[in-house]
């Protein structure tokens, strides 16, 4: 499978092919203090192949064997990794390891990540503020490589940034193409904006999640930039270190590969402190309100106060963006992707989980008793009520503030209740109840008989609170 090391500025385009590059290659992102020539590239990669031998050496990133094209080098297989042996991912402990490293500086965890998997990990790179994550492995002084899924419908800002970037780091970003058959086929039949009218899943699939998937079926392990305060209240989970849940590394199947989401505990705030004090380059888009960055024609810059999610496929409910409920199928689906390559994946409603939401100040409500309070046209009391899965990470995200309101909201004319909405009630809840994805909030007013749907992704309680109070 190829791996084009192109850049994307048209004054520096280069395809590296094999042992052969076009400029010299200062190296200073990966030897900090000894500027490291091309010329020196030659010795680098002896000295890996004497030390590494078991090890699989400059693999690239795109592991697709059925492919007759030519493999190039990837950036890491300029340096030689600094480690002997090939990390043996299932032998950690890596919930321990998480809560180990948890009160641990970003520069620590991406130390720890690059020391332990030298060749086989790649930082994934959106093009926007997760630019930190290469200037914090600069600054281990390790050897790192970097890949960036090219969709091929990224604003011009980002392939600028992205030339910057190599030359500001001295480095290749293995990029990663969708395949062309299937972006073909997509747009032969369905349009170049197709996802204005059915959704984003469908074009994400193609262009972002089955690239991401090839590249890491050759690593090990990769590094996001997956912070837990993109979303409140619904990645409060992110560790800094996991098997990653969803996708397969090199040894393939469940727990072959480990995520590493070094800026987990960061603030936006404090990553863009960092930016700032290291001198780093960013991504243009940011000076015009762009703070979320993705492709082109679905991402747009948010006014003060917005929530970041916001500028994203904004055209689609709220919350889908993170939940995805456009198909039946959600695991042949594969989730949508976020803008650090994150893939939120969840099962297809009928899991195991147990159920959420659950207290005595709270109705949960049948189909039948759903439909009835559907019909009426006025009603004792007003209503919120949550459409929910129990297997959906943001329901679960959200039970502590949802429940915190049914306690406030005791004795004060508004009951509160949960209708579970997936499997067999799932296309019911679609068609009558405006369900996008999970969690849906409505809102039955006293004497209306149309439910208003809560409009934001912030489910903490002091927003739905301000929701509440405004309409009853
Ligand atoms: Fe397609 Fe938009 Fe997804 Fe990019 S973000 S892959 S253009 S749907």
């Amino acid at each position: 499978m190829a791996l084009s090391l192109s850049s994307s500025s048209s004054s520096s385009t280069s395809a590296v092919s094999g042992s052969s590059f076009p400029r010299p290659i200062d190296l200073r992102a990966t030897q900090i203090g000894l500027p490291f020539n091309f010329h020196d590239r030659t010795l680098a990669l002896s000295t890996a192949l004497s030390v590494s031998q078991r090890r699989h050496l400059a693999r690239p990133l795109n592991a697709d064997t059925n492919r007759n094209v030519s493999t190039v080098a990837s950036a890491a297989t300029i340096v030689a990794p600094e480690v002997l042996e090939t990390a043996d991912v299932a032998l950690e402990d890596y919930e321990q390891l998480a809560k180990d490293l948890d009160g641990a500086s970003p520069l620590a965890i991406m130390g720890k990540a690059l020391e332990k998997f030298g060749n086989d990990i790649a930082i994934a790179f959106s093009g926007a503020e997760d630019v930190a994550l290469i200037e914090y492995a600069r600054l281990t002084g390790r050897p790192f490589r970097v890949f960036s899924l090219d969709t091929g419908r990224l604003n011009p800002e980002t392939y600028q940034f992205f030339d910057a970037v190599e030359k500001q780091y001295g480095i290749r970003i293995e990029y990663m193409f969708p395949d062309a058959v299937e972006v073909q086929a997509l747009v032969r039949n369905k349009g170049l904006f197709s996802f204005y009218e059915d959704g984003h899943q469908e074009c994400c699939r193609v262009r972002k999640v089955r690239p991401l998937r090839r590249a890491l079926k050759g690593l090990r392990a990769w590094i996001t930039g997956q912070r837990k305060d993109q979303s409140p209240g619904t990645r409060s989970e992110v560790p800094v270190v996991q098997l990653d849940p969803v996708f397969e590394g090199l040894d393939g199947g469940v727990g072959s590969l480990v995520k590493w989401n070094p800026v987990a505990n960061v603030s936006g705030n404090d990553v863009w402190n960092f930016l700032r004090a290291m001198n780093v380059p960013v991504n243009t888009l940011h000076t015009q309100g762009y703070v979320s960055i993705g492709c082109e024609p679905c991402t747009r810059p948010v006014l003060p106060g917005q929530h970041e999610r916001e500028g994203r496929w904004w055209w689609e409910d709220a919350k889908a963006k993170e939940c995805g409920l456009h198909k039946g199928n959600l695991k042949q689906e594969e989730g949508s992707l976020n803008e650090n390559g994150n893939v939120g994946v969840h099962g297809n409603g009928t899991t195991t989980h147990a159920d959420v939401f659950e207290s005595q100040n709270l109705v949960g409500l049948t189909r039948a008793g759903i439909e009835n309070l559907a019909k009426l046209e006025s009603r004792k009391e007003a209503w919120l009520v949550v459409l929910y899965a129990p297997w959906c990470q943001f329901c679960q995200a959200m039970e502590g503030s949802y429940l915190e309101l049914a306690d406030k909201l005791v004795g004060s004319g508004v009951k509160v209740g949960k209708f579970r909405a997936d499997g067999e009630q799932k296309e019911y809840a679609k068609q009558q109840l405006q369900l996008g994805s999970f969690p849906t909030i409505l809102w039955f007013p006293k004497h209306s008989p149309k439910p208003i749907k809560y409009p934001s992704a912030k489910r903490d309680v002091d927003s739905l609170m301000a929701f509440v109070n405004a309409l009853r």
